[in-house]
């Protein structure tokens, strides 16, 4: 994971010895300005040059440490090498053998001259060998102590050497030690239970580790001092954004609380019962929204849950007090088909719902605008266009996120700030597909109070994926006209191939016009990014109205499109897709009774990971397990989308490799709030920054 430092724009303060303006330049180029970022600098590897071991021990492969005298030196003249040296111990012979060699080095080479050598040790032509390695000449008499610590090594950079890193953070310690730098913030009580060093005993370890310990054990990170800086981080993290929580939970927003009448009506008026985790996760917000404090909950639930339903609860709260409710969507499509569904829901009970979004044109924009802020419109549904500087709400009292997986914490506060009337704050629910594993919840979404739908409606099949190569797509064809000769509709999805728009829509449309060609008494349409939003909302009515076939579409219609008489998916080149992507896209079938079949095309080769992918899409359904993988597979930044890597960029920890630690993490939160809230800025300050998005409210 990137490292992350704090943005001290002084750099006058770094007042360390060996650090001139020169050095410093370089030391900005990776992010460190002061004394605390070089410590917070950790190496990323290890090397064991703490003994010399004998030439008839080295075991090939390793690197080592070997002290011996020069006998012979040759110069090749065929190959690379530039010089062939023959080193001898008490215990034999080995060779160095070297490509370039600097004047300066000249006395090195000579016979009878003392080197000691660290390199990986090979196996050569003429027995063992290093190639190129670090030396050191011995002068005649005199011995080099061995080093005392396992050698660092840190990421580097062009004119920042490993020695002079070495040599800056051996000065930097010696600050660390000397004076008040990272005093201890955590109190004793908590430290003691979990045998962890103190912070500056843990800096002082992961820079100069002890001879004794073992590199394997270090690069695992599984030292009790590595262990306790990620504890602190995530702690810090985590402790940010429960202040975060905390300080907007106790802001005023509206109490929703009176008599529920529309809610009433509409749940009669449904088609179907709600189950049972909906009426929960309904019962759950419906408390939130009658306090009069801002709700901000998190709704999980895998694609095809029911969490339409449930936001149209929530909103409907609030026209029941008399307010306003707005439901913000990622994508167009998304909000447009959220606008249908919530017109034909709402309007019979006499509420008028209102749509924004950038491609609305001005007048109708201004009417809207109009609407919202006379009180004419109770709930709008959009894009982000809901909150441009000169929309006005006469009286919003909820906003719901819908596919929060791609807002981050930072917009999450910043649609809070937007969403501000004169008073009060709005509740906010947001509602994501993409289940998110325990361990990114804990540490990304501790501002929010989680539900979740785990639970499908009745009714519904399982949807079977198959993975089938590219080259047996007539077999798929075939499948897709048999499908559709029984009433089925299926999609059929080109995804990203190239970087650009325009050349992935020309493949969609390609893709359509063979389809077409092979399936002549088969309607097949088409849908891509490119159309207009009038076009794209018409392919979609016909394809709900059952009057094409086959759709064709781009990775548009990811989210949340929904057609419940499509039984069949294929998607193309799945494999160069990821696995919560394969997930949702996959959520477009089974939503119906009957069986539903998701055929995943690949085209060789496959990389192992994209095995792996595929593999998984086969084996389950399940989207919580899916997100567990792919967290695994991916890490965390790629999970939450590329807008949330800055967010999610820990100086030491690593949200998978260091997940065991989290429990404690949340419980040792806790109490630091209850009683140690004195730390909790000085923590948040070392670790999370000020200026930065966690700060504000
Ligand atoms: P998602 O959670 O993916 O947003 P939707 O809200 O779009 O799911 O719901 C998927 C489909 O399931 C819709 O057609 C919706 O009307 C239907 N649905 C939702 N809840 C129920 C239920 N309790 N029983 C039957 N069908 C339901
Ligand atoms: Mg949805």
């Amino acid at each position: 994971m990137r490292v992350k430092k704090t943005n001290t724009t002084d750099k006058s303060t770094f007042g360390l010895r060996g650090v001139g303006k020169q050095i410093a330049k370089h030391l900005a180029r990776l992010d460190i300005f002061s004394i605390d970022d070089l410590l917070f600098h950790l190496p990323t590897r290890y090397q064991d040059r703490t003994k010399i071991q004998l030439i008839r021990q080295l075991i090939i492969g390793d690197h080592a440490v070997v002290e011996g005298t020069v006998k012979a030196i040759s110069a090749p003249n065929r190959g690379r090498t530039k010089l062939l040296c023959e080193l001898h111990d008490e215990s034999g012979v080995m060779h160095l053998r070297f490509f370039h060699v600097l004047s300066f080095q000249k006395d090195a080479f000579k016979p009878g001259a003392r080197l000691r050598c660290y390199s990986e040790v090979r196996l050569g032509a003429t027995g063992l060998e290093m190639i190129h390695p670090e030396f050191q000449l011995i002068e005649p008499h005199k011995t080099i102590p061995v080093d005392q610590h396992l050698t660092p090594i840190y990421p580097a950079t062009e004119g920042l050497s490993q020695y002079m890193l070495r040599k800056l953070t051996t000065n930097a310690l010696d600050v660390m030690t000397k004076n008040e730098l990272f005093q201890e913030l955590l109190p004793q009580t908590l430290l003691q239970p979990l045998s962890f060093p103190t912070l500056k005993e843990a800096i002082q370890f992961v820079h100069r580790p002890p001879r004794e310990i073992e590199v394997t054990h270090l690069l695992a990170n599984k030292t009790l001092s590595q262990q306790r800086l990620v504890f602190e981080e995530l702690l810090a993290h985590r402790i940010s954004l429960l202040n975060l929580k905390h300080a907007f939970q106790t802001q005023a927003a509206v109490a929703l609380t009176k008599e529920n009448k529309l809610t009433k009506l509409f749940q009669q008026r449904l088609p179907f019962k709600l189950t049972n985790a909906q009426e929960r996760v309904a019962a759950e917000i419906k408390v939130d929204l009658e306090r009069g404090h801002p709700m901000l909950r998190l709704v999980q639930g895998d694609v095809g849950s029911g969490k339409t339903v449930i936001a149209a609860l929530a909103m409907l709260q609030a026209v029941d007090n008399g307010y306003q409710a707005a439901l913000m969507a990622p994508t167009e499509l998304l909000a447009e088909q959220h606008y249908r569904v919530f017109k034909n829901w709402l309007e019979p009970l006499g509420i008028s719902v209102a749509f924004l979004s950038g491609n609305v044109k001005a007048s109708e924009r201004k009417a809207v605008y109009q609407a919202l802020a006379d009180n004419e419109a109770q709930v709008i549904i959009g894009t982000h266009a809901l909150f441009q500087e000169d929309v006005t709400y006469a009286n919003l009292a909820l906003v719901v996120v819908d596919e929060q997986h791609r807002f981050g914490v930072h917009q999450r506060a910043l649609l809070r700030e937007k969403g501000m009337q004169a008073k009060y704050y709005p509740h906010q629910l947001v509602m994501t597909a993409t289940p998110i594993p325990r361990t990114l919840a804990m540490s990304f979404y501790a501002d929010l109070d989680c539900s979740t739908i785990d639970e499908l409606p009745p009714g519904r099949t399982p949807i079977v994926t198959s993975v089938i190569a590219n080259a047996k797509r007539d077999e798929v064809i075939k499948r897709i006209r048999d499908a559709c000769q029984q009433g089925r509709q299926t999609y059929w999805v080109c995804p990203l191939i190239e970087e650009s728009d325009a050349l992935d829509c020309q493949a969609a449309t390609k893709t359509s016009e063979e389809l077409q060609k092979c399936l002549r008494d088969l309607h097949v349409g088409l849908i891509h990014g490119r159309m207009t939003s009038a076009e794209k909302a018409d392919v979609m009515q016909a394809f709900s109205q059952g009057k094409i076939h086959l759709l064709v579409a781009t990775t548009v219609i990811e989210v949340g499109v929904d057609v419940p008489n499509a039984s069949l998916m294929i998607i193309e080149n799945a494999e160069r897709l990821g696995l919560s992507q394969l997930h949702q896209l996959r959520g477009r079938v089974g939503r119906g009774a009957v069986a539903s079949h998701c055929v995943l095309l690949y085209q060789y080769p496959l990389s192992d990971l994209a095995k792996e992918r595929l593999t998984v899409m086969r084996e389950t359904n399940d989207g919580f397990q899916i997100a567990q993988r792919d967290l695994e597979l991916r890490g965390p930044g790629e999970v939450l989308g590329t807008r949330q890597t800055g967010e999610l960029s820990f100086r030491v920890a690593d949200l998978i490799r260091d997940s065991e630690l989290l429990p404690q993490i949340q419980k040792t939160a806790e109490i630091i709030i209850k009683d140690h809230s004195q730390i909790i800025e000085p923590l948040i300050k070392r670790w999370v920054g000020d200026g930065n998005e966690y700060g504000k409210v």
